[in-house]
């Protein structure tokens, strides 16, 4: 006899690189426009903003090798590969200076996006949802532990979309770093374990078609490849 009505979901996860154990993943929070020559090229000024967030849910997670089927209601969906930070503390208003203590390890991740669809919200004042947290919206590789690799703070983010290079920065290039992220989420949300957070994405966001093979890369970290499939 279950406790629940109807049949309970499987608990998201992610393989951990080096361990047979999953991360099991809370929430997806996303930071937007972190690197400077990416906000530019989406037409705002990167020195007058404070960092915001949009979310992901937990299940629009793609594992490395996995396929992104083409979603509905987009002609325009972009790549944006970003370093992802899993959480294994939580807390409210954590501190910078005490935030890399409540980090757990880090992946390659790939913030899909409704490029058309965030056009037509960030016109109309609509929310990001559609735009953001579509199903297959949220590829993410392996997590590499901190006592593996410690925190990393500089070295190359690339996207290569069918073998060619279509998005190259470096994580030196963030303009909120990693503390100062958990810092300012922690003070609108209460984070758990569990969380994710994309870190934002270096320039060169672009569009992606059925039978694309994307792969994201971070010096360090597992590498993160998808297919991108007909439509479902
Ligand atoms: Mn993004």
């Amino acid at each position: 006899m279950s406790d629940f009505a109807i049949t309970p979901w499987e608990i998201p996860s992610l393989p951990v690189a080096g361990d047979s154990r999953r991360f099991p993943v809370r929430r997806i929070f996303c930071v937007g426009r972190n690197y400077a020559a990416h906000t530019r090229e989406m037409g705002a000024d990167p020195a007058r903003e404070p960092p915001f967030f949009f979310m992901k849910p937990a299940h629009a997670i793609v594992a490395d090798g996995g396929e992104v089927p083409f979603p509905l209601a987009t002609a325009d969906l972009h790549h944006e590969v970003e370093m992802v930070v899993a959480l294994s503390r939580g807390g409210t208003a954590i501190a910078p200076e005490a935030a890399e203590s409540h980090i757990f390890g880090y992946a390659v991740g790939i913030d899909l996006t409704r490029r058309d669809v965030q056009a037509i919200a960030k016109q109309r004042s609509w929310p990001w949802e559609a735009a953001k947290g579509f199903d297959h919206g949220a590829p993410c590789g392996a997590l590499r532990t901190v006592a593996e690799i410690g925190h990393p703070k500089r070295g190359r983010i690339t996207l290569d979309v069918d073998g060619t290079r279509r998005q190259e920065g470096d994580l030196a290039q963030m303009i909120w770093s990693v503390p100062e992220i958990i810092g300012h989420l922690s003070r609108l949300f209460t984070l758990q374990p569990g969380d994710l957070i994309f870190t934002g994405t270096p320039a060169g966001v672009g569009p992606v078609v059925a039978g694309n093979r994307l792969k994201g890369q971070v010096e360090g970290l597992a590498d993160l490849t998808v297919t991108v499939t007909a439509a479902a």
